[in-house]
Order: C-alpha cells, then structure tokens, then sequence
C-alpha cells in the first residue's frame, strides 16, 4: 500500500482524495482497465467522517457493479421512512416506500462503506491506493495540468499522468492550487457531531428534532446515536465557552428519552464540530484536470446527498472518460466539459432544494424566539398522503439525474 515514494511516476489517471468519489471513481476505472493511483492522505477512512447515509441511487450502482450483495453483509440500518418532531409532535416526512428499484436509505458507518470499495478496488491490477500520501500541488505548463507533487513519510514526489481529477473534498488543495474559487452559498448552521448509547427501547427511527431554537438529528447505528446538534454558524465557540452540561440540557429537553444518558458526554473533547457549507465552481475542469465531489460542489448535510451526489459524478466521469483513458492519449476538453454539463444541473437544483430547507426550516427553527415551531396546517394535512412524501424521497433518494455504470468489468 503506501511504499516509499519513487520521485518521480507516472499514471494513467491520478487521484486526490479517496473519499465517496475518489474510491468509487478509482474503483469504476480500474474495474474498467484504466491504470490508477488514488492518492488518501490519511491512514485510513477512519477520519471525520460526515454522514453514512447510502442512498437508493448509490445501492442502484453497487448493484450494477456486483456488489451489492458484500455491501449487504456491512453493519447496517435500513430506513424507509423519516421523521420529524416538531414542537414536541411527531411529524413523517420522507417516506421511501413504494419506490423502485429500492425503497429504503441504508445508514452504513462511511469508513465500512469506503473500506468496501478499497478491498473491491484492489482486486483489480490497475488499481493502486496509496494511503498517507498527500497531494501537496499541481505541476503544469503552458496552462495545462501535467500531474501532481505529493508527500509521503516526509519525502517528497511527482506523479504525471494523462488526467488528475480532484477529489479532495471542501477544502480540496488542488483547487486552490488550481487558482479556482468557488461561489459561496452560505449556510445558517454548522454541527456538533458526538454519540449517545442506544438502548433497546429507543424508538427505531432516524430523525430530526426541532424545538424552541434547538435542533438536532438522531442517525440509529443500532448500538448507538450518532447525535448532529445544529449550531447557529460560528456558534460553537460560544457553547463550548459553558459547561458540557449545558449541552446535556439542551438534548434531555430535546429528546426525552435520552436524558439517562447525557451525562457519557463528559467534555467538549467528545464533541466535534463540523463546519456546513454550500458552494459550487463555476466551471469543473481545467486542461489535464478535473473536480468532482465537495471539491466542485460543498453539499450542505440537508437529505444527507452529500455521498450520493459525489458517487453520481463519479459514474458520469467514469463513463465519459474511460474510452480516452483506456486509448492511452491526454484527455482533451470535451469528455471534461460532458462531465460538468451532465452533472451541474442535478447539483444546482440539489442545492437550491437545500438553501430553500435552511432558509426556510433551519433559520426559523435556530432562531431564538423561544416558541414552540409547528408544521403549517396545509403541510400537515398533505404530508398524510404516502404519495406526498415519496416527493422528497425521490429527490433525495435517486436525484435530478440518475447515472448508470455503463462500462463492462475488464477481466481480472
Ligand atoms: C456536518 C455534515 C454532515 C453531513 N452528513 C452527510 C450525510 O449524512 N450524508 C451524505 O450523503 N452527506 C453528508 N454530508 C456531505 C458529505 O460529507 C460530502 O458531500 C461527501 O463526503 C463528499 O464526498 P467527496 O468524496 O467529494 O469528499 P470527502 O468525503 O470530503 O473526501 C475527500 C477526501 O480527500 C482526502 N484529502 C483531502 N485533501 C487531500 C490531499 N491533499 N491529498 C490526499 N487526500 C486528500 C480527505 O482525507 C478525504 O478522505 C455531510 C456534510 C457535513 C458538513
């Protein structure tokens, strides 16, 4: 896995970042024969995680890729519908069933979900991962990205290769070694991500909470919470300036049933924050490059999308660059250009859904008014109709624009 770096290599495609879309794109081309490097700074995929909701559009294309039978053998919960308790009522809002091909979200610890597609990848000769090595600039000339200059157990490296694609998440190095800056779309929270134990007469679900200018989601990891405690943005430092037990008051009132047990959050240590944002490139490639994922478009957490829409970029970048990867030439610009212009629009309306549920739901419900927040009556009477609430089931759960793997596994 990580050997000590040659200085200079070269690969077909390289790599940054071996999250949801770095792994599924390293794994989809490789699979495909397309010699690649994935280059992960960390030691492994244990590392601030955000999210482990695995989408119906993700099992869709686990399930073309023969792997969804290993996915099903993860620990895991599968939910069909979820809720929200509004003011101290319980509200369903999302309901999955009825829809095909899967009608359930399944709620997979990222790091299984991740490991998954390494040990798939690596069944592959193409497919080389290496773990601690970071991406630390671009080498180019006349404008065009010729590959990368990365480090490893302190030495440094280059690695050419016909095309580098950017995986690197939010804050991704390439792109601003790239010298491209993202339109900002502002988020009113971030959150303040720890567990709780869960007990067997917990209720089953996963869901949201909103009451009297607080708020926080409930994700089942079947022997425990993983409790996202919303925060005005910037707000934590003001919170974590009192008492842990001011934060136990806060989720005892909240919900109820965890009041036993707040006291297991002994310190601030056992609380990260996370910092919510939503922005998006104007343009996703450049000669020799391209971004994918949070790198060209920070996800807010709303419908937990963020994992589903970078694995959708991940097939379409896939299916659009394999031929001229596997032709052994440079990659021109009109793959790259199909790439953003199939995958833009489903991204910008994901995120208008998203500023529209912060705008309207998550600024309310943060604000300190003190009221008890209710669902309007209209709402209520609408979301009791099944069909209603498969509306942002669909969205959230295949999107705008489903992708489909396209390319045949080479024989291995
Ligand atoms: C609070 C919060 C909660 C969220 N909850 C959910 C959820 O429940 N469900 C959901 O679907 N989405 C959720 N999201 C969004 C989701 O986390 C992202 O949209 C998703 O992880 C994007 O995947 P990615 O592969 O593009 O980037 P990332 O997952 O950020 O992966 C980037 C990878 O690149 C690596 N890397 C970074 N820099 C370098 C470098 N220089 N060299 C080498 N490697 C590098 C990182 O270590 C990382 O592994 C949440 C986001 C937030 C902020």
């Amino acid at each position: 896995m990580s050997a000590v770096p040659e200085s200079k290599l070269s690969t077909r495609c390289c790599i940054v970042g071996g999250g949801p879309a770095g792994m599924m794109l390293g794994l989809l081309l490789a699979r495909a024969g397309v010699p690649v490097t994935v280059l992960e700074k960390h030691g492994d995929f244990l590392r601030d995680f955000r999210g482990d909701t695995v989408h119906p559009s993700t099992l869709q294309i686990l399930d073309e890729i023969g792997l969804l039978a290993k996915f099903e053998q993860l620990p895991q919960h599968k939910v069909q519908h979820l809720s929200g308790i509004v003011g101290g009522r319980e509200q369903q809002v999302i309901d999955f069933r009825g829809l095909k091909p899967f009608d359930y979200l399944a709620l997979v610890p990222q790091w299984d979900f991740l490991e998954l597609l390494a040990s798939e990848g690596r069944r592959y000769p193409h497919f080389d991962l290496r773990m601690r090595h970071a991406a630390t600039g671009l080498i180019g000339e006349n404008g065009r990205t010729l590959g990368i200059r990365a480090e490893a157990g302190g030495r440094t490296y280059e690695l050419r290769a016909d095309l580098v694609v950017a995986c690197d998440g939010r804050h991704s190095t390439l792109r601003e070694a790239a010298g491209m800056q993202a339109r900002e779309f502002g988020a009113p929270m971030d959150a303040l991500w720890f567990r709780m134990p869960r007990e067997g007469s917990d209720p089953e679900d996963t869901f949201g909470i909103v009451d009297r200018g607080h708020m926080m989601v409930l994700l089942n990891r079947t022997d425990y919470w993983q409790a996202a405690y919303l925060v005005p943005k910037g707000g934590d430092q003001a919170l974590r300036a009192k008492p842990i037990a001011r934060l136990q008051d806060s989720i005892a009132q909240l919900a109820a049933f965890l009041t036993d047990r707040t006291a297991t959050l002994k310190s601030w240590d056992q609380v990260k924050t996370l910092e919510v944002r939503v922005d998006r490139l104007e343009r996703w490639y450049r000669p020799g490059m391209l971004l994918i994922g949070d790198a060209a478009h920070a996800m807010s957490p709303i419908g937990g999308v963020g994992i589903n829409l970078a694995i959708q970029d991940a097939v379409a970048a896939a299916n659009a660059l394999t031929p001229a990867l596997l032709a052994g030439h440079p990659v021109d610009a009109v793959p790259l250009r199909a790439i953003q212009r199939r995958r833009l629009a489903p991204t910008r309306w994901t995120q208008a859904v998203q500023l529209q549920i912060q705008r309207r739901v998550i600024s309310p419900a943060l604000s300190k008014s003190g009221r008890s927040p209710r669902v309007p009556r209209l709402l209520r009477w609408l979301l009791r109709y099944h069909v209603v609430r498969n509306i942002p089931a669909r969205i959230f759960g295949y999107g705008f624009r489903r992708e489909h793997v396209k390319l045949p596994a080479a024989k291995i």
